[in-house]
């Protein structure tokens, strides 16, 4: 995009940009280029040593270049003189095939060459806890079932609005906050929209909701399941499939209005679903909310099939209403852009293979789920999610070079957890 930077840090008094990229495992990398070398560095990128990240690099390669994307500018409502720049990766003047926004781009483009566009929203659950990390922050946060909590919600008033004015001056347009499940969680929600924004605004919500957080005192966590006890965070993520204007979900002759390319997309996801867990459930800790037991407020709120159903939160897929659904296995630990691209491919492969859903399975999943006959299950942890997806021949071939880069990472990441000798064990086994 042609946007003259150095003109627009005039105009609104930036002087620093935080030109950023998202690697692999979520974090975000960036460097803080002052406002007068901003048009050098649209040109050339901003230099960074791969390997020191997460990308499957090796220290001998050459400069790994982050290209600011002028589009996704944000300046960061809680400190004005500084503009976040999204970056996309590029290497030996080609971008880099596992970036995680460069994959998200190019599955955008391949869906637009037959006319497509998927919307989405993202409910990014969190935790606001204690600075060590050990317990939710507020200590009079103890009811059994503290969802919604009013008296909860608004002892953290100064923190949810500051973000939430933040949400609301950037455009985004937010329209709900609130207490979630767990003491000591809250969600936010803002507006749908393309699948490449949201991605976008997904990565910058969890950093301006951990740096206002900080400001007050607090450490928010996006962890998928920080307290065993406590419902844990998911990222549950509402989608469509648009046509110019025309929602090609939406089908009001259908009993709960999805239409036909609707459940060939649910039944892509459904089809390539305990893969998809290793890049929307990405952590050892992941496996600790889905396939969990019950917790103190009654319910996790998580899936433990791969199933959908109408308005029904106990299973994999909720169609709420016509025209799109709720994927809820995602978690909080999910890479935003790997998010939207696992969704995006999945969904892809099932329309255009037109797969097959299954039965809607109108049940409560979490008491009846034992009822029916061949229902796939999740994967119950990290690496059996990684094997999944090392034989799923839709994402190795959606997601080209990034899904062996991915795999070589996650299994450095399982050995490591696998050395870990745990209190459990020992409690266990000491006495075999
Ligand atoms: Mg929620």
């Amino acid at each position: 995009m042609n946007t003259d930077l150095e003109t627009v840090a005039k105009e609104r008094g930036i002087k620093y940009f935080l030109v950023s990229y998202t690697d692999l495992f979520g974090t975000q990398r960036a460097k803080l280029v002052p406002a007068a070398a901003i048009a050098s560095t649209c040109r050339n990128g901003a230099g960074f040593a791969g390997f020191a990240t997460w990308l499957d690099m090796s220290p001998a390669d050459a400069d790994l270049l982050a290209v600011p994307d002028a589009a996704g500018l944000i300046q960061l409502p809680w400190k004005p003189e500084v503009g976040w720049l999204p970056a996309d990766l590029v290497m030996g003047g080609k971008p880099v095939e596992q970036g995680p926004r460069n994959i998200l781009k190019r599955l955008i483009a391949e869906a637009a060459r037959d006319g497509l566009q998927m919307k989405t929203g993202v409910e990014c659950e969190f935790f606001l806890i204690t600075p060590d990390g050990s317990e939710p922050a507020d200590m009079a946060d103890r009811q059994m079932k503290p969802c919604y909590d009013q008296s909860a919600l608004m002892r953290r008033y100064d923190v949810i609005t500051e973000i939430c004015d933040a949400m609301l001056e950037l455009g985004w347009k937010p329209y709900q906050n609130d207490h979630e499940d767990a003491n000591g969680q809250f969600e936010m929600n803002w507006d749908y929209d393309d699948a490449l924004v949201t991605a976008d605004r997904h990565a910058f919500f969890k950093y301006m909701t951990r740096s206002i957080a900080e400001k007050h005192g607090l450490r928010a966590t996006f962890m998928p399941k920080p307290f065993m006890n406590l419902t844990g965070s998911g990222c549950h993520a509402h989608v469509s499939l648009w046509k110019g204007d025309r929602n090609v979900f939406a089908d009001a002759s259908d009993e709960i209005g999805m239409s036909r390319e609707g459940y060939h997309f649910i039944g892509g996801l459904i089809h390539s679903a305990d893969a998809l867990a290793a890049i929307t459930n990405p952590c050892v800790n992941s496996y600790k909310r889905i396939n969990a037991p019950r917790t103190t407020s009654g319910a996790t709120w998580a899936p433990n099939t791969v199933t959908y159903t109408g308005n029904n939160r106990t299973h994999m897929i909720r169609i709420p209403d016509g025209g799109r659904f709720e994927f809820r296995l995602a978690d909080g630990a999910a890479n935003p852009y790997l998010l939207q691209a696992g969704l995006l491919a999945a969904g892809l492969d099932g329309l255009r293979n037109r797969r097959d859903p299954g039965q809607r399975l109108d049940i409560n999943m979490y008491t009846d789920g034992h009822t029916v006959e061949g229902v796939k299950c999740l994967p119950l942890n990290m690496l059996d999610a990684m094997r999944a997806l090392e034989k799923c021949d839709v994402l190795n071939e959606a997601l080209g070079s990034f899904v062996p880069s991915y795999l070589k990472l996650k299994t450095e990441e399982w050995n490591a957890y696998s050395r870990h000798l745990t209190q459990w064990e020992r409690d266990t086994t000491l006495d075999c």
